[in-house]
């Protein structure tokens, strides 16, 4: 684990919450559940799509519900890992609805990235310290080895409960601070990748209208002012056209520079550099590519 002041401490496996209720089975759902299941939890599972949750009850030796307040029964702990706030309010709060089915005392993580609006106002219709906020940042890679960055928030008492699980998937794991607090520094920081995308996508594509050797321009890039993580990561599909299979689909990059923009908008914040990003991407999802990789912002400039 990783507190603020940086204090780091072993990766034990999951203990104390034995029976988790997990709703979303995609990109990031599937192998986080996956690795949960791994470290010995019992896992019922529930997704939109009842043939993904039979398949991987049947894969990996979970229970598929039928709905979320079946996943919910019994659990020590539910977690959502869904597109949007819309989404944990219908498996929360919906017909079926898990809120009504858990066990007293049950704790809900939320790991979708929501707005921090919405995520303040879905604890308070859970008991207090029952809730707690947990978006990530990693991607499918890091879902898969167990490494993703977890952005806590919440009571700390409930945050704690949740550590065994968090250190099952993640392993930069920090409190930030109270609901709504890590859903803000998650858009943040995805508001900033999704910008530097944006101005690669515009980079990659001068590049190649100049003509430039794709393995040239990636070599001499990584090594200079223009270098970064989203460099490395999207230069090459960027140059040969490759947005799929999504990694990080691009229609939830454009919710998620949505959600920053209106939550600085009611700080009375202008976000320049993110309004010119979230049209670009924008314009992508418009022209159909809003199930591909969010690399595919590159669209936006054909
Ligand atoms: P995804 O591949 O689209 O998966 C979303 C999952 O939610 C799917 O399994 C879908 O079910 C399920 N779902 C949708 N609506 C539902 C509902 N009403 N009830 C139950 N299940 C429902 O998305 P993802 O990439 O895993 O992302 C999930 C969340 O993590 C999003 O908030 C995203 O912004 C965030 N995130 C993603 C990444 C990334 O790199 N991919 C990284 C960090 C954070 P079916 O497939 O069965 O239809």
């Amino acid at each position: 684990m990783e507190t603020p002041s940086g204090t780091q401490s072993a990766r034990p496996s999951a203990r104390r919450v034995h029976r988790i209720g997990f709703v979303g089975l995609g990109i990031m759902g599937g192998p986080m559940a996956r690795n949960l299941r791994e470290a010995g939890l019992e896992l019922s599972v529930y997704t939109r799509t009842r043939e993904k949750a039979e398949r991987f009850a049947a894969e990996h030796g979970a229970r598929a519900a039928a709905t979320p307040a079946e996943a919910a029964q019994g659990a020590d702990a539910f977690i959502t890992m869904v597109p949007d706030a819309p989404q944990v309010e219908e498996v929360l709060f919906g017909d079926a609805g898990a809120a009504a089915a858990l066990p007293e005392g049950a704790l809900v993580v939320d790991m979708s990235t929501i707005s921090p609006t919405s995520s303040r106002a879905i604890g308070e219709r859970l008991a207090p310290g029952d809730f707690v906020e947990a978006p990530v940042s990693g991607s499918k890679p890091k879902a898969e080895d167990g490494t993703l960055t977890i952005f806590g928030a919440g009571e700390r008492a409930a945050f704690e409960r949740a550590l065994p699980l968090f250190e099952v998937v993640g392993e930069r794991i920090v409190h930030v601070g109270p609901l709504g607090h890590g859903q803000m520094a998650k858009l943040l920081t995805n508001t900033m990748g999704a910008v530097n995308a944006a101005v690669l996508a515009e980079a990659v594509r001068t590049a190649k209208a100049t003509g430039l050797d794709e393995d040239a321009f990636l070599e001499v890039a990584a090594g200079s002012a223009g270098a970064s993580g989203m460099l490395n990561l999207k230069g090459r599909p960027m140059f040969e056209e490759r947005f799929e299979p999504a990694l990080f689909k691009l229609e939830h990059m454009l919710k998620d520079i949505r959600h920053t923009l209106d939550e600085a908008r009611a700080l009375g914040i202008e976000l320049r550099l993110p309004s010119l990003a979230e049209s670009l991407y924008a314009r992508a999802a418009e022209s159909g590519h809003a199930e591909e990789d969010f690399a595919a912002v590159y669209r936006a400039l054909d």
